[in-house]
């Protein structure tokens, strides 16, 4: 296993949130990554440090072993969608619409002229990015596949087909199921029924 292939289990989103998700980390024996959707947990990685205060994953195992042993679905992540909320523009594409670009506006009454910083786009200018699609002018579609008792995103689902011999062990509808596969083990959430 190497840190490459972990890195892909950890958080990929906004960079601004859930910092300890974004690298994979060493507790004792072991080495862990997650994304909040996905947790495994492989043997220590040699160029994997601790860290103060790692994320507390106690919670994000499954409760009980699994109903069965299965293999992984073969399926393939959908491709994103155009956001509808900004129609698919990209950051940085256009002018602020409150200052048109200048990054400040001015205010005027009887005394004076006052220029402040534009609050519409923090200054930059820009408009700044969607807050649906963080500026990609994509999303994600979740799909989901049943598997056994429960069921899966298929985007994660074939993140863990590229592990090797990967089974998948769900334990109920609601909660994680475990998955295994040469070299390590983890658990993955469920999608909300109606998904899959
Ligand atoms: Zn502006
Ligand atoms: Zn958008």
């Amino acid at each position: 296993m190497k840190v490459e292939t972990l890195q892909q289990f950890c958080w990929a989103g906004d960079v601004d949130n859930h910092l300890k998700m974004q690298k994979p980390w060493s507790v004792g024996e072991f080495t862990f990554a997650t994304n909040g959707h996905l947790l495994i947990k492989v043997p220590r990685l040699a160029d994997v440090a601790e860290i103060v205060n790692p994320i507390d994953i106690a919670n994000g195992w499954p409760k009980s072993e699994p109903s069965a042993w299965l293999d992984i679905p073969t399926c393939e992540a959908p491709a994103p969608v155009v956001c509808q909320k900004c129609n698919g523009k990209k950051a940085g594409q256009g002018a602020c619409p409150e200052c048109g670009g200048d990054g400040e506006v001015e205010f005027s009454n009887i005394y004076n002229t006052y220029t402040v910083d534009c609050a519409t786009c923090d200054g930059e200018g820009e408009e700044l990015e969607c807050s649906t699609c963080d500026g990609t002018g994509t999303v994600e579609v979740i799909e989901g596949v049943a598997v056994g008792c429960s069921g899966f995103s298929k985007k994660y689902l074939a993140l863990l087909a590229t592990l090797p011999n990967c089974q998948i062990g769900p334990v109920d509808q609601c909660g994680p199921a475990w998955f295994r596969f040469d070299g390590g083990e983890g658990a993955i959430c469920p999608v909300r029924p109606g998904v899959y």
